[in-house]
């Protein structure tokens, strides 16, 4: 809910994990900065999936085009025809998309209308304007302030559910001037360009006009036979990539659920036709094996198979996740069929097909598709980790239990207290422990306040130097999710960590 999906938004900034872009400058909507934590957790991410894909298959291998390409392989993606996006190709979705626009606008100008308003008020009736009284539609009496905050948690709540409906009969209610009327209606809706444009070159006469790619996955398709011949590939195998991705979202209000400039891990699969099916069904399997292996609850997950596909597709499914918004797409799973190779075919004038061995014949492999937001991943990881615990001492602490293999720093070494050679014995523990691992030291404060720090900051494991282990070299390792403290030798400490967080 609301404010659940808020704490987790002020959690991300508070223990330095996700800033928004530009903030000293007021951000830049829909474009956040990963901060010191989270740049260790989205690499975590990255490499989780980068080793279940390239390192665990043996016929899939990784590779990292460029950002910038060649604008015609945007003509024969369909990006730069066709209504923005290649799998917008009817009717609805065209209108579903004009709708966005439609939203977006809105609420642009009704924002603009209520803060207006409020100068308005504070204007007329001084700061304390909030004295002033409204009654609305179902006889409440509520303060003007009051008033304007329901209608923009209102305004939030159906534009989640994209509903424009909602937002109409929204505006209807609150007797706020449609600020369109008259200036446009649905057929007038100019087309947005889903691309970012750029261009390279210096000159005015000589540059050339680019796109920062909107996927990832044309820069495999234009080089898989360059894959194919010189990895000696056969069919079937796979190239995967991670990388940037840009698209000018219109809708974009979900923190980094849906941004402008965002990272995709993508993995195209190259397959003989007519097994399309099979593939399908073994990504799918595959896929969701990867998620439930994070631990982050089974029930959180659920396909989504898509009745509409795209002229080219032909099967298509959704892995959705339970965000604190609700269930919503993480990753995709598409049946492309030749539908990509063919177009670079034709409008390269290249053949770009394998050569088969053991039927001795040509043809112009299938594609099977799994594409994953890794900020979306960070999303799901994060808010799903994030929690209250009651405690039986009656308080609660705040613990961000982040899979083990993912957390941004190993273990914290903590010496009881500044001194008696303490902070020398766990400034040589962190030493040795940091060949292998992400290790915080901290000595700061008291040694329960700082394992909430670390709790908070999703660190699995801490270590406590005390006046013990001057004697036996021994140290209390705490567990994060338990609480639970053990005793045990400092030597045995980088194999206790090991078996936990090893990917
Ligand atoms: P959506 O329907 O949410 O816009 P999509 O169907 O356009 O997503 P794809 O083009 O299939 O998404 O991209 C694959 C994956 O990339 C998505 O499942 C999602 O995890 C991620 N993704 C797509 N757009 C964004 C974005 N603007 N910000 C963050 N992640 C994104």
């Amino acid at each position: 809910n609301d404010d659940t999906f808020k704490k987790v938004i002020s959690h991300a900034k508070e223990y330095g994990y996700v800033f928004q872009s530009s903030e000293i400058y007021d951000g830049l909507s829909a474009v956040y900065d990963y901060a010191q934590n989270g740049a260790e957790l989205k690499n975590n991410i990255r490499n989780y999936w980068w080793k279940a894909m390239v390192q665990m298959h043996e016929n899939i291998v990784g590779i990292d085009a460029a950002i910038f390409m060649h604008p015609t392989t945007w003509k024969a993606s369909g990006h730069v025809d066709a209504f923005n996006d290649p799998l917008i190709d009817n009717k609805d979705s065209k209108k579903r998309y004009r709708a966005d626009v439609l939203v977006e606008d809105y609420c642009a100008k009704l924002e603009g209308k209520i803060n207006k308003e409020i100068a308005k008020a504070a204007k007329r009736f001084g700061d304390d304007f909030n004295e002033h009284e409204f009654v609305n539609t179902n006889g409440r009496v509520l303060g003007y302030k009051e008033k304007i905050e329901t209608t923009l948690k209102r305004l939030a709540k159906s534009l989640e559910n994209e509903d424009l409906a909602d937002v109409k009969a929204l505006i209807e209610e609150l007797e706020i001037a449609d600020p369109l009327t008259g200036s446009r209606n649905w057929t007038e809706v100019k087309q947005f360009n889903l691309m970012f444009g750029t261009k390279l070159g210096a000159s005015a006469e000589s540059a050339m006009d680019l796109y920062l790619r909107p996927e990832t996955a044309q820069g495999i398709f234009v080089n898989f036979l360059n894959v194919q011949k010189t990895g000696r590939m056969k069919i079937p195998f796979g190239i995967a990539q991670t990388g940037k991705a840009f698209r000018n979202e219109i809708v974009a209000r979900q923190f980094i659920f849906r941004m402008r400039e965002f990272e995709q891990m993508e993995m195209q699969f190259f397959i003989k036709p007519g097994t399309q099916k099979e593939w399908f069904d073994y990504w799918k399997e595959t896929r969701l094996k990867w998620h439930k292996s994070l631990g982050m609850g089974n029930e959180n997950y659920r396909f989504h198979d898509h009745e509409k596909l795209a002229h080219y597709a032909d099967a298509a499914t959704d892995i959705e996740f339970k965000f604190p918004f609700g269930f919503k797409e993480l990753e995709g799973i598409h049946s492309r069929t030749d539908f990509d190779l063919s177009q670079h075919e034709e409008y390269s004038g290249k053949k770009l097909q394998y050569f088969d061995p053991e039927d001795n014949s040509s043809y112009t492999p299938y594609v099977l598709e799994t594409s994953i937001g890794l900020d979306r991943m960070f999303l799901a990881v994060f808010s799903n980790s994030l929690q209250e615990e009651q405690l039986d001492n009656g308080t609660t602490r705040t613990v961000l239990k982040l899979p083990a293999v993912l957390a941004p720093t190993k273990a914290a070494v903590l010496p009881l207290v500044k001194k008696d050679g303490l902070p020398d014995i766990a400034r040589r523990i962190a030493e040795e422990l940091k060949w292998d691992f992400n290790i915080d030291y901290d000595e700061k404060d008291a040694v329960g306040r700082r394992y909430r720090r670390q709790d908070a900051v999703g660190t699995p494991f801490c270590i406590t130097v005390d006046h013990d282990t001057l004697e036996d070299n021994t140290v209390t390792i705490r567990h994060r999710d338990t609480m639970e403290q053990k005793r045990v030798k400092i030597e045995e400490l980088s194999n206790l960590i090991k078996a936990e967080v090893d990917m």
